[in-house]
């Protein structure tokens, strides 16, 4: 079984997202485990777009997981 993917960890491309990077990339899941309802700020994920250009979007995490990456 594949590890739960941090979203944090590498660019996320915009146009491929799947459903579970979806909601890590608009705060519905922790950014690094995949938990419901994570409340704690914790930093960007970045995204790379279409023309090159990368933007970063802020996650959450959960209560048990790291803020840092
Ligand atoms: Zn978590």
């Amino acid at each position: 079984m594949r590890a739960q993917h941090d979203i944090r960890a590498s660019d996320v491309d915009l146009h491929a997202l799947s459903p579970t990077q979806r909601d890590q990339l608009h705060g519905r899941t922790c950014a690094r485990c995949g938990a419901p309802s994570p409340h704690r700020p914790a930093g960007y994920a970045v995204a790379a777009g279409a023309d090159g250009g990368r933007l970063g979007w802020p996650v959450k995490v959960c209560a048990h997981c790291p803020t840092g990456s």
